[in-house]
């Protein structure tokens, strides 16, 4: 399959049935999926560990459940859909009647057809969602309800791929895979890092490019307290989450604001992206919050298409393959590829002939260009970049005071570099 797109979406497909939690053998199979796509480890954390306030949960194991009526009919069976069970329930084998089992019934009114996605990880709870529509038509009788599940000792398991460049400088791509059966909430988070981290394995890189497929909150947290050593070379980050469905991109900001990041997205945004929307941030959303709590204080942003919350069909069964398009995802990829573009490349340089004009033609760089007639535009962008590299401007803010697009500027900055009129500034 040749289209990146069409490619993110049948891995999307292939994820899709797999019962994910935030432990166990559905995050287990996932991260083995995704290892053959790209070389990630897979590691472990026993059930019990500490990291920071927060102590690694039992692994959740579920092998059916079901609610039947007086008939011996299924009313809802976790067979059909991994939604229709509250995750982390634990056993269960009673009969009660309507008004016991109500309290562990869950709908979604706003989407009546819909299964709702509910979790009960730190509280010892259990429960079924079912579509509202059905929930009215429950006859007041007597049901068995079977939750056959356990809760056991194993491990908290996340995949990581460090993929280096020529600094040991480090840049995060983190994502979560806890969800079971929702495609744009978590699957197209997954397979574009997967996607984009298989295009960055074959590339000259600057900064070194750390992914991690972790289950959401815990696994982050768990991250981030066994590499504490690593965080003061993070030089910024991004968590991808729901960005597979058709709607216009979605950024929220750093904690920092202004990170290069930020400036990054901005500037891809503004430039291609006219229905793009820029939030600031809040300690709420997806990983980003733990990157960026204070003591960790990590510039880490969040990209998104239809940000969380914000569509019907968010934590439902409406979720589903047919939420996301290949041609979304692709879009996505795209802009992701720009935005890590300039991050990677946003360099600081300095005009080594800074008194007046240098005089382009003699280093070849004046009208033409190795025969080539250059355009107007070319040659302002070497001016432009001579002009502001005076050590305060890196090229972002040249591209961005100059109205010249990035890509162009750079390819400025490095034809300057290589005729001796600028070096690379490092901080
Ligand atoms: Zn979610």
């Amino acid at each position: 399959m040749d289209d990146p797109g069409s490619r993110m979406h049948a891995f999307a497909e292939q994820l899709f049935p797999i019962c994910r939690s935030i432990t166990g053998d559905g995050l287990r199979e996932s991260l083995r999926l995704i290892g053959e796509q790209i070389p990630i480890a897979i590691h472990g954390l026993p059930s019990g560990t500490q990291a920071f306030d927060w102590t690694i949960p039992q692994e959740w194991v579920v092998r059916q459940a079901w609610i039947r009526d007086k008939h011996g009919e299924d009313v809802v069976n976790f067979r059909n859909h991994n939604l229709h069970l509250v995750g982390y329930s634990g056993p269960v084998r009673a009969r009660m009647s309507l008004a016991e089992l109500m309290p562990h019934l869950h709908s979604k009114p706003e989407l009546p057809d819909a299964i709702p996605y509910r979790t009960s990880y730190y509280k010892d709870d259990w429960g079924f969602c079912l579509p509202h529509r059905l929930l009215g038509q429950l006859k007041d009788e007597e049901y068995e309800v079977l939750v056959d599940t356990d809760l056991v000792d194993g491990e908290l398991n996340y995949g990581e791929l460090l993929i280096p460049g020529s600094s040991d400088e480090e840049f995060l791509i983190s994502c979560h895979c806890c969800h079971p059966s929702m495609a744009n909430d978590n699957l197209s988070g997954m397979v574009i890092a997967a996607e984009i981290a298989s295009h960055l394995i074959d590339r000259p890189l600057r900064q070194s490019y750390r992914f991690l497929f972790l289950p959401g909150t815990i696994g982050s947290i768990a991250w981030l307290a066994r590499n504490q050593a690593l965080i003061p070379k993070i030089s910024g980050g991004l968590v991808l989450a729901c960005v597979g469905d058709p709607g216009p991109l979605t950024y929220k900001k750093t904690r920092h604001g202004n990170s290069i990041v930020d400036r990054a997205v901005e500037s891809v945004f503004n430039g291609e992206c006219p229905s793009a929307e820029i939030k600031e941030f809040m300690p709420y959303g997806y990983d980003e919050r733990q990157y960026g709590s204070p003591g960790i204080n990590l510039a880490v942003g969040c990209l998104s298409r239809s940000s969380y919350g914000s569509f019907p069909e968010y934590h439902t069964s409406a979720d589903d393959m047919s939420f996301i398009t290949a041609e979304a995802l692709r879009d996505t990829l795209e802009k992701l590829e720009k935005i890590l573009f300039i991050v990677d490349r946003n360099m600081r340089y300095l005009n080594l002939k800074p008194m007046a004009e240098p005089q382009l033609g003699k280093y070849g760089l004046y009208g033409t260009t190795g025969g080539v007639r250059t355009g107007r535009s070319t040659e302002m962008a070497l001016l432009w970049v001579l002009n502001l590299s005076d050590g305060s401007n890196d090229l972002l803010s040249i591209a961005e005071k100059s109205g010249i697009d990035f890509t162009q500027i750079h390819d400025a900055s490095q034809r300057l570099v290589k005729a001796g009129l600028m070096r690379e500034l490092r901080d």
